[in-house]
């Protein structure tokens, strides 16, 4: 997900001749990098898991473990809800600080950050297999961004005076919600980490958050910055952990809120769970399969590349990763060819090689996945293109895969892919391709290539997305909100619509002794 200024230059995408040329301008990996941070990160001290248990975290690229970090359960995620909800407490340091001192600490955070970026980006790397530039430019800078937005909202948010009927005068104020819960993916570790943690913190709440377990050094280092940054005990805890165990128990009835990112199988229990306890507020965000409409007029060699990347951009993690494009009839074996033939010149391998558009897949089972689902299309009847196969050696990669002859029915193009495997569907008309687009129970993003404002603005107001790109893709920013309609999600993070999700509306009415005028 970049953002239309932190986007990677053009030559990182498209050549590699010119991006060797600029290298010596961008910061190196980190080479061999100490990993420091392995434990529990409750009230700014580093725990071991109460069971004694630990688990593995890989590398993608070779298959290889990186280290063993402990195993966050049931009981270090009391202790963690206790720690969060002491911080919470009326009176307690955090409580009384001033909004622009909150606002000042996160700010902090945001300059630690990129102090460490060459260090957090190369972990990010070595953790999730996306390739380092990537990482530096997309994520590091995505990560800061946010921060740095929400730094600067902490001591601008507050409530109206109303005019209400009768003798009365009455104010309303933004406040924290409590303790939030917070369960992140593997796809944007340290990007989906500032999301949660930004308005969380800018809003005066205290957290509790759960990394992926395919993916968990980078936020253990960010919570020694959260540290040195200054942030009270408590007011930040970190808990590697699998799902179902330390993921569940984030259903405490000792968290008002839970923030999640990730599959729409786990959003659906999380909403369940929620309700059984005590309806704790619950914002999700749960991906999609995102149309993207290709009409005849659009510039061909920009919705081409744009296209390509929507789908292969950073081996297809982003859930907003196309679900395929519908391509007007009149260019379709046109737009097939070049896309084929922009997929064949894709530069696979190791994510430390600065030419490296397109890394590993981040496990084993992610590209099991992946396979599974090429091989359905196969047997559906797609005409695959190129790809299809696991790349050579030890690491788990997949070939730039590229299907055509998809049609809506094929269990492959209504199921999100999380790979680098695009699909090519075929339109007729306008009315025809609105209504397929929204012929699925997603909505997350979708995008129209056209240069024909009619046609722009007709599918942007039709389509049911949470976000409508016209003529690019992945322009995605802190500044605007992002979510899902439909089953991609509930609730809007990011933007000035994100801190409502982190704050609880309070009216106070006071009874006046003269009609106040
Ligand atoms: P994916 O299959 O792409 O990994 P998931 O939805 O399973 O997506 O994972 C996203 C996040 O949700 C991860 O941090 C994962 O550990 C967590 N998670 C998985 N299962 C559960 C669960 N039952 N309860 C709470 N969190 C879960
Ligand atoms: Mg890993």
């Amino acid at each position: 997900m970049t953002s239309s200024k932190v986007e990677l230059p053009a030559e990182v995408k498209t050549d590699a001749a010119a991006l060797m040329a600029s290298l010596h301008l961008m910061p190196s990996p980190v080479p061999n990098p100490e990993i420091k941070y392995t434990k529990i990160f409750i009230n700014n001290e580093w725990q071991a898991s109460e069971s004694g248990k630990v688990f593995p975290t890989y590398n993608p690229s070779s298959g290889e473990k990186i280290c063993d970090v402990q195993e966050a359960d049931q009981a270090d995620v009391e202790k963690a809800v206790k720690a969060a909800r002491a911080a919470f407490a009326l009176g307690s340091p955090w409580r009384r600080m001033d909004a622009s001192e909150r606002g000042r600490l996160l700010g902090k955070l945001a300059d630690l950050v990129e102090r460490d970026s060459a260090y957090l980006a190369t972990l990010e790397s070595l953790d999730s297999g996306k390739p380092f530039l990537a990482a530096l430019f997309v994520d590091l800078q995505g990560t800061i961004k946010t921060l740095r937005y929400y730094a600067g909202w902490a001591d601008k948010i507050h409530g109206l005076t109303i005019p209400i009927d009768g003798e009365y005068f009455t104010m309303t104020r933004q406040e924290p919600i409590g303790v939030c819960g917070q369960i992140i993916p593997w796809n944007f570790p340290l990007m989906m980490m500032a999301w949660k943690l930004g308005p969380a913190l800018c809003c005066g709440n205290t957290l509790v958050l759960k990394p992926a377990e395919q993916t968990p050094l980078t936020a253990l280092y960010m919570a020694s910055l959260v540290k040195e940054a200054g942030f009270p005990p408590g007011v930040v805890n970190i808990l590697p952990g699998y799902g179902p165990t330390a993921g569940a128990t984030i259903f405490h009835m000792g968290i008002d809120k839970v923030a999640f990112t990730g599959s729409a199988e786990v959003g659906k229990l999380i909403q369940e769970a929620a309700g059984r306890s005590n309806l704790k507020r619950v914002t999700l965000e749960l991906g999609g399969k995102s149309p993207n409409i290709i009409f005849a007029d659009a510039d061909l060699d920009l919705a081409v590349e744009q296209a390509h990347q929507g789908v292969f951009f950073q081996q297809r993690v982003s859930a907003a990763g196309l679900k395929g494009l519908a391509v007007e009839e009149s260019i379709y074996d046109e737009f097939v060819r070049r896309s084929v033939e922009r997929a064949k010149r894709k530069v696979v391998g190791s994510p430390f090689d600065p030419t490296t558009e397109q890394g590993p897949q981040v496990t084993q089972e992610q590209r099991q996945r992946i396979m599974e689902l090429i091989q359905s299309g196969v047997r559906e009847g797609a005409k695959l293109e190129c790809g299809g196969s696991v790349g050579a050696g030890k690491g788990f990669f997949v070939e730039p895969t590229v299907f055509s002859n998809v049609t809506d029915n094929m269990r492959f193009a209504k199921e999100e892919i999380f790979g680098p495997v695009q699909q090519i569907l075929k339109f007729k008309t306008l009315e025809e391709a609105i209504e397929r687009a929204n012929d699925t129970d997603y909505g997350l993003v979708a995008a129209v290539f056209t240069n024909d404002l009619n046609k722009a603005m007709t599918v942007s107001t039709s389509v049911q997305a949470g976000t409508v790109w016209i003529n690019c893709y992945n322009a995605l920013s802190c500044q605007c909100p992002f979510g899902g309609f439909k089953m991609s999600g509930n609730g809007r993070e990011l933007g000035e619509y994100g801190l409502k999700e982190y704050s609880e509306v309070k009216t106070i009415t006071m009874k006046m002794t003269g009609k106040n005028s």
